[in-house]
């Protein structure tokens, strides 16, 4: 018995004291990812990324919103999310106390504005995703700012009116 303690005393202690103190977290570590509700544009990479589909979109019914889900229960912290995100907006916490009495409560979420195409009105994009490539290709200025006035169309009535100017250019050219 006292063969015992001596070992137990030399070894010291081979567990973490948490939850009677802090747990301190290796580097790297993986806890909850949180999601900046600012920085996203729904761009769906991270859903699309999302191994476990702990992250959803979801268009409402009349097609005018886009809800961006998590359900932290389904969530497994591979951190994919974080690694594909073009805006910095989802990011894994230290947080790892995600214990809820109510299963609902393990999700979070928000909507965005779906934009309409100017041309037909039908719904083909997040309007927060538009107005970010907009404001980019303002600041690069020359050419790209030339294709800023396309962004308010559906890729089917740009592809329409590319068809048409690439007709007139043919008629002008006598191919046509
Ligand atoms: S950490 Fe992994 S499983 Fe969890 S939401 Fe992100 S991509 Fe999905
Ligand atoms: S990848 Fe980033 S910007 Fe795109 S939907 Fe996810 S959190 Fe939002």
């Amino acid at each position: 018995m006292f063969k015992l303690f001596k070992e137990i005393r030399e070894t010291g202690d081979a567990t973490v004291e948490y939850p009677f103190a802090p747990y301190e977290f290796p580097d790297g570590f993986r806890g909850k990812p949180e999601h900046n509700e600012k920085l996203c544009i729904a761009c769906e990479a991270c859903a699309i990324a999302c191994p476990a589909n702990a992250i959803t979109m979801e268009l409402s019914e009349d097609q005018s919103l886009i809800t961006w889900n998590i359900n932290y229960g389904r969530c497994i912290f591979c951190g994919r999310c974080q690694e594909v995100c073009p805006m910095f907006a989802i990011e894994l916490t230290k947080e790892f106390e995600l214990t809820v009495l109510n299963k609902a409560d393990l999700g979070e979420s928000c909507a965005y504005e779906v934009a309409r195409c100017s041309c037909c009105g039908k719904p083909y994009a997040v309007k927060k995703e538009v107005d970010y490539v907009r404001n980019l290709l303002s600041k690069m200025g020359g050419p790209a700012a030339t294709d800023i006035k396309k962004l308010d169309r559906c890729l089917d009535c740009r592809r329409l009116e590319d068809a048409e100017a690439f007709q007139l250019q043919a008629r002008h050219r006598g191919e046509a």
